[in-house]
């Protein structure tokens, strides 16, 4: 593990594991099998390219695109691995070469499309060598119930067979049971272990806000991220031509990338997209699978996305150099209806009962009031228990204007009740706005005492307001016949025992805030440092980003590296890269600060408190100022959050063993005092780590907020 860890620095320029991977490469180095789910961005090729150099013999890695296998061989070579690719694209020469390579163990990485794997010279050459790893990426496309299942893929179990000696890795980021149990039997894979990686990506800022003027939108959205990449993602291919047509009048780099163009057309838009040249892909959501690009800094969905899978990949192209990104969705009632227009048309009932579901729950997370990362990061499976993400539109703002709506509540339920509960949610709100129609004739529902009752509210208010019943389990709808039942819990309401609070009305969020984050570092410096690395890419015929990614530049632009030494601490720079790009790179930067009377070297230790752009984080800057004296109140409202908030950033500054003063905490606590020493003693018996358990233990009657008041205080008095 060692050597992983000094692969890691002095090949890659890492100087830290992501998470899981030093475990896979463990696992993987010890011969055992594994399987892996990590969300797209995660940083899984790292976990086969560290053990394939360690090991002696060959390590042949399986991937469904020709793009994608040539974008990791040449990061590979920009990183000084020798790796190999056998396909069609080959001329004749570079084949042979190749097949050399592998043969005189040079190469130690073999990618390879599945369908080569049956050729003869293929099985010829592996044949002859010592084969030690077998590595299987975008592993669920052996899966029929993935969603991108590949028939080639199929023969890998016979092939993986062949080779016992080798261990073998299957990497994937659709993180369903159903295709995760698929692809360990179609690999005959050997008691593998799963590694299951967390599928929250924080470097993800999140935003859905309510589509009213798409144009003007969109165009806002981009005029705050100046010349960066980003996708649009748009529901037709006539969208994707129209927004093209509008924008690049405007003056933006846009291309169209969908299954209307020729398969030339598309290639070079992403190739242009890819290399820089064209700033934003307007797509349909054929867009993106065969992409590696690491700086991609924002993506739009111009239209509602059919489920919430395809939502998660599309935004999960964003950000993969771990630098935050922007998503927006824009949200709005007449997308639902576009696509339930398509759903309507399927034939077959059970596909249509399914996509229905999965709009359901895409529109429920669109609606959502909590962290954005909570209806998200469940959907996968997967527990998430923090209130406050910090980094989502509904953490950052107080979002809908809660309100009490019982009175339109009762109107509604009464109006299911009394037209006995076998129509839908159309129905009923047309009993409700007094609708003169032959339906409501014919079951003579005009001499209802409801009939006309809910004037107050246009339909779309209405339907608002009937997912709210359901949302809040008021109401059930049958899912075959789409009628509307009552709960006990509508009774309640009925009966006039229970309240309901509900929002009809989104807040304008506060514009600051959403903006995106100040950039902290050299920006002249970095256009220099972008420019020549655009320069470099163009004569070699490579991506930019393979040669340097953005997070390398930007930590040249805030740390201004002069010699050898400290060049090579930047994120992502490795010997190879130094060897390669230093005497470009360095000479810019010393002129650059001779110019500019900047002193040299700077720091670049990255404390937890600093960002990575050596910016300090706002929950250092909010505690120190509640140390000098202000209050949480103030806090609050200077900074325009919750006082939630500012609570979490307390909690997070003492967890790193910092004081804070304890006066002011006190007076925010609801548990009385004479409760206090009984939660301090669990603290000692338990440990502070694990509060959601503590939580639990008192059985949730303790507010979460109190312990979290309360673990503060207990920590700072064991410092004293
Ligand atoms: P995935 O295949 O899971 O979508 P990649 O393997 O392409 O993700 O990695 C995404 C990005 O993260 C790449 O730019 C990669 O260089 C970077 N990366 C991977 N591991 C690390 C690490 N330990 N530290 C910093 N960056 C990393
Ligand atoms: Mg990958
Ligand atoms: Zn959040």
């Amino acid at each position: 593990m060692d050597k992983a860890k000094s692969i890691l620095k002095s090949t890659f320029g890492y100087d830290s594991f992501r998470p899981l991977q030093k475990e896979i490469i463990e696992n993987i180095l010890n011969k055992n099998d594994s399987l892996v789910v990590m969300p797209t961005g995660g940083g899984k090729s790292l976990c086969y390219q560290i053990p394939a150099l360690i090991f002696d013999g060959l390590t042949v890695v399986i991937s469904p695109l020709i793009s994608l296998m040539k974008d990791q061989v040449e990061q590979l070579r920009q990183a000084g691995v020798e790796a190999a690719l056998l396909n069609s694209s080959l001329s004749p020469a570079e084949y042979a070469i190749n097949i050399q390579n592998v043969k005189n163990n040079k190469a130690k990485l073999l990618y390879l499309a599945p369908e080569s794997l049956v050729k003869d010279d293929i099985g010829n050459l592996l044949s002859k060598v010592k084969l030690d790893c077998i590595t299987v990426d975008e592993a669920h496309c052996i899966s029929e119930w993935g969603h991108d299942f590949r028939k080639d893929y199929r023969q890998l179990g016979t092939f993986r067979s062949k080779f016992p000696s080798a261990v073998c890795i299957a990497l994937t980021a659709t993180a369903t049971p159903r295709v995760q149990t698929d692809i360990i039997k179609n690999l005959n894979m050997r008691s593998p272990q799963k590694f299951i990686a967390s599928f929250n990506r924080e470097n993800l800022f999140i935003r859905v806000i309510p589509k009213r003027n798409p144009f003007e939108q969109t165009v806002n959205f981009l005029d705050e991220h100046k010349n960066q990449s980003g996708i649009i993602y748009c529901f037709s291919r006539k969208q994707v031509d129209t927004l093209h047509e509008s924008l690049s009048r405007l003056g933006f780099s846009t291309k169209p990338y969908h299954a209307g163009l020729s398969d030339e057309e598309r290639n070079t838009n992403q190739d242009l997209f890819i290399k820089d040249e064209v700033q934003i892909i307007i797509a349909t959501i054929a867009f993106g699978m065969g992409i590696n690009k690491s700086n991609v800094r924002f993506v739009l969905h111009h239209d509602l996305p059919k489920n919430i899978e395809s939502y998660y990949q599309e935004i999960g192209r964003s950000g993969r150099d771990g630098l935050r990104s922007d998503c927006l969705l824009l949200f709005s009632y007449s997308d639902i209806a576009k696509i339930n227009y398509f759903i309507d048309q399927k034939e077959d009932d059970k596909e249509r009962l399914s996509a229905q579901m999965h709009l359901d729950a895409m529109v429920k997370y669109a609606e959502a009031e909590v962290c954005r990362r909570i209806p998200l990061i469940n959907y996968f499976g997967e527990k998430y228990n923090i209130d406050n993400c910090g980094i989502c539109d509904n953490c950052l703002t107080d979002g809908k204007e809660i309100i009490d709506i019982t009175i339109p509540a009762q109107k509604f339920l009464s109006a299911v009740k009394r037209t006995g509960e076998i129509f839908g949610a159309n129905y009923i709100i047309d009993v409700l706005l007094g609708a003169e129609s032959d339906k409501i004739f014919g079951n003579r529902h005009q001499n209802l005492s409801v009939y006309g009752i809910g004037k107050e509210f246009d339909k779309k208010q209405w339907h608002l307001l009937a997912r709210q019943f359901l949302n809040k389990d008021l109401i059930l709808r049958d899912i075959e016949f789409g009628s509307l039942k009552l709960t006990q819990k509508a009774y309640d309401v009925l009966l006039r025992n229970s309240k309901v609070y509900g929002w009809l009305k989104v807040k304008e969020p506060a514009a600051a805030k959403l903006k995106p984050a100040e950039r902290t570092y050299d920006e002249s410096l970095f256009e220099l440092l972008r420019t020549k690395r655009k320069l470099i890419a163009e004569q070699k015929n490579i991506p930019p980003y393979v040669i340097f990614s953005d997070k390398s530049l930007i930590e040249m632009a805030v740390y201004y590296p002069t010699d050898k030494e400290s060049f090579l601490k930047i994120n992502g720079v490795g010997n190879r890269k130094y060897e390669s790009y230093g005497m470009i790179f360095l000479p810019l930067i010393k002129n650059y600060c001779a110019k500019n009377n900047i002193n040299t070297p700077r720091p670049t230790a990255i404390s937890a408190g600093t960002t990575r752009n050596g910016q300090k984080r706002r929950f250092m800057l909010v505690s120190e100022a509640y140390n000098n004296g202000e209050s949480i109140d103030r806090l609050a409202t200077k900074h325009n959050v919750t006082q939630q908030t500012i609570i979490n950033n307390l909690a997070r500054y003492t967890n790193l063993g910092n004081k804070i003063r304890t006066d002011g905490l006190f007076n925010l606590i609801t548990l009385p005092k004479e409760h206090h020493q009984k939660v301090f003693e669990v603290f000692k018996t338990e440990g502070v780590q694990k509060l959601s358990v503590i939580y639990q233990k008192f059985n949730e009657k303790i507010s979460y907020t109190d312990l979290q008041l309360l673990k503060m205080i207990y920590l700072c008095d064991q410092k004293k």
